[in-house]
């Protein structure tokens, strides 16, 4: 069975001299994207070389290996559960290519291509993407090419011996940003890795955009038609680093727009008796500080972060997640002492995480703990790159086994079921509508498919 958890992040710098040192920097910046694997290659002027290891990237690439490792031109990726990036030859010449997403149709295409007398080492994804490309003559074509027949996810980047070529699929899912310095250009799968190396964020790389990018600055390449947008709105809620800016939103801006909204239903609903406002760090912060801000409810960190902890989201199973969710928190006891406590977090997925943390919470002495959440309830995994949720594991989904939670009420009762389960004093969520209306983008331009199960690409998709 094919692991749908290519949460991942793709990096890549054109500049006058050496640029090892950026890319470890922008995958360092990346890292939350996934901490599995992480990789660069980079062109010397004679050859591309690359390396990839199994771990972070601080804790993986050696001093030596940096030192030795040269080139003016480079792409870096981190990644939940394949090493990249790759290195091939071809008709296109020598390209090396990172990407970030899922395709849905690897396994027709798989077989389609083998068919036709193509070998694969294990028959990844970025080997089907890499082979789809050099089937043609030149890498703009290539990834035309590609974008006709994937099904699927990507933000991409390719090293040439002449620059990089950075492309988006043509629903725009995952993010993709481009950076300008002084003589260098950048693109990184997230702004964070532009601007805290000291570039300026030029723009994002549009839906079916191709840009080359050279010493010169950007070339719009090739814009292929793109039916209608579909960024995945989970980014804002939570995968995204909350310094980051995606397709003009600031990540912070719509967590805390999320935490307002949650504010405003207990508002409306007559309101909350409680004395402080929490978060679940991290991306619980922006939520909490929204709630903070609507509600007037003062702002209290009641969790330690444990910085040397993974991200329990990019593990590879719901069990690793809760194991790592159990390291990376531990309770400021006297903050919460007798305490009522409004806690804010992005999304329950199979509710373990946040029933633990409302059980340490009122072990060291909270008197309540209502659970706020930005997200609508889970009803569907993800297709395009986001984590390894299944049917099975989600929360919500035990409650109602088919369709939509579509009205208040049907929310209202998930809420007193969920409460239960979660052992809180209360649980709300924002509804689909309210959380589309707190991030202010359209609602055609988001992927919402977590929530409502509708494909963006419509009911069409054979799989
Ligand atoms: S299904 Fe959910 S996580 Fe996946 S791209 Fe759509 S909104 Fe994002």
């Amino acid at each position: 069975m094919k692991l749908i958890g290519e949460n991942c992040g793709v990096f890549g710098i054109v500049k006058d001299t050496d640029c090892v040192e950026d890319i470890y920097r922008g995958l360092d910046f990346l890292q939350h994207r996934g901490q599995q694997f992480c990789g660069m290659a980079t062109y010397n002027g004679k050859r591309i070389y690359q390396i990839t290891h199994y771990g972070q990237v601080g804790n993986t690439f050696t001093p030596h290996e940096l030192e030795s490792f040269k080139g003016n031109t480079g792409i870096g990726h981190v990644s939940l559960n394949e090493r990249q990036p790759m290195v091939w030859q071809g008709a296109v010449g020598e390209i090396a290519v990172a990407f970030s997403g899922n395709i849905i149709n690897s396994e027709a295409l798989l077989e389609e291509m083998k068919d036709k007398g193509e070998a694969f080492y294990h028959g990844l994804d970025i080997e089907i993407i890499s082979k789809l490309i050099m089937q043609e003559k030149n890498v703009v074509t290539g990834i035309s090419m590609l974008a006709q027949k994937i099904k699927g996810a990507y933000s991409l980047v390719v090293l040439t011996q002449d620059g990089i070529y950075a492309a988006r699929d043509i629903y725009g899912f995952r993010p993709l940003m481009l950076g300008e310095g002084s003589n260098a250009f950048m693109v990184s799968s997230e702004s964070r890795a532009v601007q805290s190396s000291g570039f300026k964020c030029t723009r994002d790389v549009r839906p079916g955009e191709i840009v080359f990018i050279t010493k010169k600055g950007f070339e719009t390449r090739q814009k292929l038609k793109s039916p209608r947008r579909a960024h995945c709105a989970f980014e804002w809620a939570y995968t995204a680093s909350m310094d980051s800016k995606i397709d003009g939103l600031y990540v912070q801006e719509a967590r805390n727009n999320l935490g307002k909204s949650l504010a405003e239903r207990d508002i409306e609903e007559g309101g909350i008796q409680a004395d402080l406002v929490a978060p679940v760090p991290m991306s619980g912060i922006g939520h909490a500080l929204g709630y903070h801000m609507a509600s007037g409810l003062p702002y209290q960190e009641v969790f330690l972060y444990n910085r040397y902890a993974d991200r329990s989201y990019t593990q590879l199973t719901q069990e690793d997640r809760d194991r790592m969710a159990k390291k990376k928190l531990s309770v400021l006891e006297y903050a919460i002492r007798d305490k009522r406590i409004v806690l804010c977090d992005d999304s329950i997925v199979r509710g373990t995480q946040i029933r633990e943390k409302v059980r340490e919470l009122k072990n060291a002495g909270a008197k309540e703990v209502h659970v706020r959440i930005a997200c609508p309830p889970l009803m569907y995994p993800c297709d395009f790159g986001i984590s390894t949720r299944t049917y099975e594991e989600l929360l919500a989904r035990q409650y109602l086994s088919e369709g939509n939670i579509t009205t208040m009420d049907e929310l209202k009762a998930l809420e007193a079921w969920v409460f239960e389960k979660i052992g809180a004093d209360s649980v709300k969520y924002n509804g689909l509508e309210a959380f589309v209306a707190a991030l202010k983008i359209p609602k055609e331009d988001l992927c919402l498919k977590c929530w409502d199960g509708n494909w963006p690409m419509g009911s069409g998709l054979d799989i």
